[in-house]
C-alpha cells in the first residue's frame, strides 16, 4: 500500500494475516482488497524506489502476447495475428523495477509493456468478466536477445535471461487509472523516446487476452501477463539499433509510474 509519503507494511499492519510474501496477499486478493477498502491506519514508512521488488516476484506462469500492436506487427513485417501469439518469458527472469540488466552476447532489445497481475483463478470465463480476475496492473519490459529469438520458432528462452522482465514499480487497482483499456504508454533510452502507443490499439484487448488464455489454461493469482509492445523497438530500425552497456532504459506508463534499468557487462 503506496502513497506519496511512503509505504505501509502490509503483513505488520494487518497483524500477520496477509503477507509476508506477495503471493500469500494475491491467494487472498478478495479478503485483501476488503482489509485494504477499510483505509490502512498504520504510519507509512518512507521508502527509496529502487528497494522495491516485483510486485508479483514469483509467478507460477507469465505468459506473453506478441505482434499486438497494428504499428509494432507492420514495422516487425508480421501479419496482423487474427489468431493470438501466446508466448511465454521464464519466471525467473521477472524482477524489480531498477534492477541492473545485464548484456548478454548478441542483440539485446527493449519492448515496453503493459503487465495485467492477476487477482483469482480464472478458467473459462466470460469476457465481460474478464476484469473481475485482476489483481492490478503494472509497467513491464519485455527485454529480448534478437539473434537468439530469431534462430528459433519458440521465443521464450531469448527473452528469459536474467532481469529480462522488470516489473513495477507497483501494482496499481484498475479503480485508480482513468481508463483501464487506454493507457499511455512511453520507452524513453538515455532520455530520448523510442517508443509511444496507447493500449487501446491493441489487436487483442486486455479482456480478449484473458479470456482467451483462460479457454485453454488455468490463470492462478499472481501470474503475469505481459500484453505486448508498440512500434519502435531497435530490431526493426534501419539500421537496427540494439541496447549497449551503459544505456538507461525508461519505461512509463501515465498514471501508475516508471520503471528504469541500466544496462550492465555481462558476467
Ligand atoms: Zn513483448
Amino acid at each position: 500500500v503506496v502513497t506519496d509519503e511512503g509505504g505501509v507494511d502490509v503483513h505488520e499492519a494487518s497483524g500477520g494475516r496477509f503477507g509476508p510474501a506477495p503471493r500469500d496477499v494475491f491467494e487472498q486478493w478478495e479478503a485483501f482488497r476488503a482489509w485494504a477498502d477499510e483505509g490502512v491506519s498504520s504510519p507509512v514508512t518512507p521508502f527509496e524506489p529502487g528497494d522495491l521488488g516485483a510486485p508479483s516476484p514469483l509467478p507460477r506462469q507469465v505468459f506473453s502476447i506478441g505482434a499486438n500492436y497494428p504499428d509494432h506487427a507492420e514495422e516487425a513485417d508480421f501479419a496482423i495475428p487474427t489468431t493470438m501469439e501466446v508466448f511465454s518469458k521464464f519466471p525467473t527472469c521477472i524482477a524489480g523495477p531498477y534492477v541492473d540488466v545485464p548484456l548478454p552476447d548478441g542483440d539485446t532489445d527493449w519492448e515496453a509493456e503493459l503487465v495485467i497481475v492477476m487477482g483469482k483463478e480464472a478458467h473459462n470465463i466470460a469476457e465481460d468478466s474478464a476484469w473481475d480476475h485482476v489483481a492490478g496492473v503494472t509497467i513491464g519490459q519485455d527485454y529480448s536477445e534478437r539473434v537468439r529469438q530469431m534462430a528459433a520458432s519458440q521465443w521464450g528462452l531469448a527473452k528469459s535471461h536474467p532481469n529480462f522482465g522488470p516489473t513495477g514499480p507497483w501494482l496499481v487497482t484498475t479503480d485508480a487509472v482513468e481508463d483501464k483499456d487506454d493507457l499511455d504508454i512511453t520507452c524513453a533510452i538515455n532520455g530520448e523516446q523510442v517508443q509511444h502507443g496507447r493500449s487501446a490499439r491493441m489487436v487483442f484487448s486486455v479482456s480478449q487476452i484473458i479470456t482467451e488464455i483462460a479457454s485453454i489454461s488455468t490463470l492462478l493469482p499472481g501470474d503475469l501477463i505481459f500484453t505486448g509492445t508498440m512500434s519502435g523497438v531497435g530490431l526493426t530500425r534501419k539500421p537496427p539499433v540494439y541496447l549497449k552497456v551503459g544505456d538507461v532504459v525508461t519505461t512509463e506508463i501515465a498514471g501508475i509510474g516508471k520503471i528504469e534499468n541500466r544496462i550492465v557487462a555481462g558476467t
